[in-house]
């Protein structure tokens, strides 16, 4: 009989998390997205799927909110990964192209993407590799992940960082022969003004939000070296042109300064890795208004641990030559403060994923600062997000990324102080030997859209899904 009442209690629980349109989290101390200090002892009431208010003083909720008390932990925005690529996910882009199928890929990026979510991570700019389709399953409620902002497929020349085929795989733009990536709509090879433009115009048909283009070389890739100057200025403004006309943007693959200077010069918005950022760089990418993402594994010692790099020795190579000419990013960044978005671009399984996000939280907090690393995982890459602009934005009806009333409830309650301590949102110094885990221990609650998915801070309540 007593079993019988607690699993009566817990439906009843279940079912009023559920209907519940309002949930006050009472005793916070608030990050909010923007400033280098805690507001203390705060209270945030949501309201569906925004933050309705927020205040020191008791808040007035209507009858049947769920009212949670936040035990003085620390409440932030959800973190958005400004440069992901969740569809891509083998050992390498080789294993990629050769040997998994798109139900595969799939069934895989579901996965990944629920991983994401529970590692705090609620909304997801995909950099490239991925339409709509998982975007659309998971706003509907049929798989769990974070919001998805997709690029769909990677726009480059032949034999760029965009190229997937084999070595003997016949010409992809004059043949007609496609590439697995090319036909699961990953990549597009393009060369010249005119392709670019279908490329471009047939991402956004699909759903894309964003354009991605690959205007230098790459390390992962097997054809190009880093310092190839990919795409041609015309060429550029060819993708920009068409973003223009959606009211979105171009983000672009540039490693070389030749090739970052060329993007920021012919309207891309976002430069990705950019690794030979300077003082030049930053004064045209504040001129232009203009967005810097990168991913700081590539200066871990550990660098050529990563699959993709240590399976090709070429690759190896390109990592090794790579690292020594761009030894002076971090003193650079750390100089002239660019607008900065958190990166982590892992391109393997949900484990070894989990293990380099984690990793790049904790090195962007090492090199960067705390301050810095987490405003580039909340509210500069929540203004990047906003680049795709009113039209093509899918989530207009508050702002991400920060936390202020009318905001989407995106949110976390972690332990500790972040600003002090980047272990409380998961950063790990550890990357390949660290411990194997299940959700991140440290975030307590995982809310988006106003719907908790995880909580393990307040007993008895249910929660949605965990
Ligand atoms: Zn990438």
């Amino acid at each position: 009989m007593k079993k019988l009442v607690s699993v009566m209690a817990a439906t009843v629980a279940l079912t009023i998390s559920l209907s519940a349109s309002q949930i006050l989290i009472n005793n916070v101390n608030i990050f909010d997205g923007k400033n280098d200090k805690l507001e203390m002892k705060m209270n945030v009431l949501v309201e569906d799927n925004l933050i309705k208010t927020i205040s020191s003083k008791a808040i007035v909720h209507e009858k049947g909110a769920i009212v949670l008390d936040g035990k003085g932990k620390t409440l932030m925005p959800g973190l958005i990964e400004g440069h992901g690529h969740l569809q891509m996910n083998g050992t390498s882009l080789a294993d990629i192209e050769n040997n998994r199928g798109w139900e595969e890929l799939a069934v895989r990026s579901v996965a990944k993407a629920k991983m994401a979510l529970m590692s705090g991570f609620t909304s997801w700019r995909d950099m490239g590799g991925m339409g709509i389709g998982l975007k659309k399953s998971i706003d509907a409620g049929l798989v769990e992940g974070p919001r998805i902002y997709p690029s769909g497929a990677f726009i480059g020349p032949t034999g760029s960082h965009a190229d997937f085929r084999n070595y003997t795989t016949p010409n992809e733009t004059v043949n007609d022969i496609q590439s697995a990536g090319g036909r699961l709509g990953m990549t597009f090879t393009a060369d010249g003004v005119d392709m670019i433009k279908t490329g471009a115009r047939q991402n956004f048909m699909q759903g894309a939000t964003q354009i991605k283009i690959m205007s230098s070389g790459g390390v992962a890739s097997a054809f190009d070296p880093w310092q190839l100057d990919a795409y041609s200025a015309e060429e550029i403004r060819a993708a920009v042109e068409i973003a223009d006309a959606y009211g979105s943007y171009v983000g672009s693959h540039a490693y070389s300064k030749k090739s970052i200077i060329r993007c920021l010069e012919n309207g891309v918005k976002t430069i990705e890795h950019g690794f030979m950022f300077d003082g030049d760089v930053a004064k045209l990418m504040e001129e232009k208004g203009a967005y810097i993402t990168t991913n700081m594994h590539a200066f871990s010692p550990y660098l050529g641990e990563i699959e993709a790099i240590k399976s090709s020795p070429a690759s190896a190579r390109k990592a090794a030559s790579a690292q020594k000419a761009f030894v002076n990013y971090i003193e650079n960044v750390k100089k002239y403060q660019p607008k900065f978005g958190f990166h982590s671009d892992c391109v393997g399984g949900v484990e070894s994923c989990k293990k380099q996000t984690d990793h790049e939280i904790y090195l962007s907090a090492k090199f960067l600062g705390n301050f810095f690393a987490l405003k580039s995982l909340t509210s500069v890459n929540a203004e990047i997000l906003a680049l795709s602009g009113d039209v093509l934005n899918p989530y207009i009806d508050g702002k991400l990324g920060v936390i202020e009333e009318g905001a989407y409830a995106d949110i976390l309650v972690v332990d500790g102080n972040p600003l002090k301590d980047i272990t409380a949102i998961g950063g790990n110094y550890k990357w390949f030997d660290a411990e194997p885990r299940d959700g991140v221990k440290v975030l307590r609650i995982i809310m988006k859209d106003g719907k908790i998915y995880k909580n393990s801070l307040t007993k008895g309540m249910k929660t949605n899904l965990h």
